[in-house]
Parts: C-alpha cells; structure tokens; sequence
C-alpha cells in the first residue's frame, strides 16, 4: 500500500522532470522525445527503484538504490530505537561525540568461584583493546577471591577496582544477586564518577570494537539464538506466580549485556532484584533467573538502544548471512566443571 502511494507522488513530481528534461534534449535532437522518471520507495524494506522509460523506443531501465545502509536486518524496533549493526555507522564520529560530552563508562563484571581461574584474565586483556577504546572506564570487578585476580596492563585513562563479595551456594544465586551489587555499587560510587555503566558476564571475549556506538539511555542486547527466530520460540517465562511472567514481548534480550545511563542502570538492577526477592517470599524461581526479569523489565520499559547479536555473538552458531562482524564472543564453558563448588 506504502508502496503504491509513494508511486503515484512521484509522478507528478516526475511530470515537472520530463518537461526540463525534454526542453534540453529538444536543443540538440530533431525529433523530440521524453524520458519518464518514476520512483517507487519502500521505506519498510529500505530500498528506491528509478524506472526510466524512454518515449523513442520500448526499453525500460530499472536501478535499485538502497537507501539504509543495512536493508538486510531490522534496524529499528517498533518504538523508534536503533538497533544497532555493522555498517550503520561511524566510529569516529561517535567517539568525538562522547569525548566531548566527557563520556565514562563503568563495567561491571563477577567472577566468582571458578569464574575466577576460567575466565576473567581473557575477559579483562580483551577488554582493554576493544571496549570503548578512547574513552574512561572503570572496571568493576566483583570476586569471592580478590587476592587471586591477576593484575592486568591498563591503558591510560583506564582504572580497576576489585570488589570482594559473598558466594552464594546455588548458582542461580550468584547470577540473579548481581542485581542487587551492581545497584550498590552505582549508589556509593559510580554515580559520583561515571556518566555511563556496562553490565558483562565473565565469560566471554572482545573480538572486536565494542565502542561508543553502544551507548545510550538504556541499552539491551538481541540474544543471538532468538535475533532471527518467530516471537512463538521466545523463552519469557511462564509461570504466572513469578514477576518474570509475560505473554508477550518486543524480543528476547540476552542478560550477558545490558547497559545505559547509571540512572536507567540503577533503576533497572533496583526493580529487577525487587522481583527477584517477591519471587523468593512466594518461593518460585523464573525459568532463566535474571534474565526473565530482565526481559519482563524492559517490556515495560522499552530501551532506548538495542545491540545486534554482533555484541555477543556464539561461534557455535557458525556462519549466519547478516552477522558480519562479531564483536564480542561466548567462551568454551564445561557447566559440569564450572558449577559445582
Ligand atoms: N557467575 C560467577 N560464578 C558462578 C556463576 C555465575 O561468577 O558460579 C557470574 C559470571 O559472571 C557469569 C554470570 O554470573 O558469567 C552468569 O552466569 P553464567 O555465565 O554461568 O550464565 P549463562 O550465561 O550460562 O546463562
Ligand atoms: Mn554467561
């Protein structure tokens, strides 16, 4: 419908066209003729067709032109958020904006019990060459064991605290009471020294720029096994005892990343552990822990900037068409090693 109502503008436009166009060749042939221009834009698909006709003969020529810069994947959701991809954008020039806005970044990473050994080190060092390069970061280090943590070259304008905190027995526990530290740690410090904070788990590794771009107000990540599949495959969870509970969704986010302003952080890990803990008095669990309460979170607060599966990328998934750069990667995990104490 969009598509044949652009058509029918644009040739009256096209008319005004014909009628210079034809004045000119008019100059310089003895038998006048025309050529039509007509375009058809689809904006949804992102894409111009120019169909020139020529009155002299029956030939019609057709040129495509793209119009955004990645008409293979969505670029947008529904509430008008970026969704951001490989190709969309600059990198410089989103540096030079944050530097001049005097952009920091918080990250905060856990590495408890055999996080610890198996994957903080990769973690940090990989880090240090790919996330927010030219910008301030602090890192958050949050560990059971801090006189293990290795220590790490940091580039300049680079810091590293290291946090100790309990360890919890289960380690649904471990991940879900994240929320409640890095709410903490947002209240008694990064707040008076960062204007922006980065949640990761542990285990994975840059493999390439995770820069500016992936700033914003509140930004979440598409989970790279739910990106490309139907809404009916999503796993929100489903039991309606739990504050996770929902039927309905805009995507299924990944909890391995989230970020934003260290307000909309704070008022995200605050409501998630709020429901964290409702669930805990009513003595139920949501199917993915902190992940089902951050889908059902950002349902109802919709972010502001979303991240391609680019920002956290399986290898195990192999090759995917539109996946053209990986920015950050799951590591190897042995859950049977990992999880036991
Ligand atoms: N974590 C940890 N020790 C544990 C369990 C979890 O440090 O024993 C932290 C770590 O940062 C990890 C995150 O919690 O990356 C989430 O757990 P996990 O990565 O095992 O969850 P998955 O990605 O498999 O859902
Ligand atoms: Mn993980």
């Amino acid at each position: 419908m969009l598509l044949f109502q652009c058509t029918v503008f644009v040739v009256v436009l096209s008319v005004c066209v014909c009628v210079r166009e034809n004045q000119l060749i008019l100059n310089k042939c003895n038998t006048p003729f025309f050529f039509f221009f007509q375009f058809l834009i689809s904006p949804k698909n992102g894409v111009i067709i120019f169909i020139i006709k020529s009155s002299r003969d029956t030939s019609t020529t057709m040129v495509f032109c793209c119009f955004r810069s990645r008409s293979d994947v969505l670029t947008c959701t529904p509430w008008n958020a970026p969704i951001i991809w490989e190709g969309m954008f600059d990198p410089d020039l989103y540096d030079r904006a944050h530097n001049e806005e005097g952009t920091s970044v918080a990250l905060t990473v856990f590495a408890v019990g055999r996080y610890l050994d198996a994957y903080l080190k990769t973690f940090l060092n990989s880090s240090e060459r790919y996330f927010m390069p030219g910008l301030p970061v602090a890192y958050y280090v949050f560990t059971d064991l801090p006189e293990k943590v290795l220590a790490i070259r940091l580039t300049p304008q680079r810091r590293l605290r290291i946090i100790k905190v309990e360890r919890h027995s289960r380690w649904q526990d471990i991940s879900m009471m994240r929320m409640k530290t890095i709410s903490d740690i947002i209240e008694s410090e990064i707040r008076h020294y960062y204007t922006h904070v980065f949640c990761f788990d542990v285990d994975q590794v840059f493999t390439g720029r995770f820069g500016s771009e992936a700033l914003g107000d509140s930004v979440a990540l598409l989970h790279a096994y739910y990106y490309n599949v139907a809404k009916a495959f999503y796993t929100y969870d489903n039991n309606p005892k739990s504050q996770a509970y929902m039927e309905n969704g805009d995507f299924y986010y990944h909890a391995a990343v989230f970020g934003g302003s260290w307000k909309s952080v704070k008022a995200l890990t605050d409501s998630c552990y709020q429901s964290i803990l409702v669930d805990k008095e009513r003595n139920v669990e949501a199917l993915w822990h902190d992940e089902s309460h951050l889908n059902k979170y950002l349902w109802l607060h919709k972010p502001s900037r979303v991240l391609s599966p680019e920002y956290c990328w399986d290898p195990i998934i192999g090759h995917r068409y539109n996946i053209r750069i990986t920015r950050l990667e799951w590591a190897p995990k042995n859950y049977a090693q990992l999880r036991t104490s």
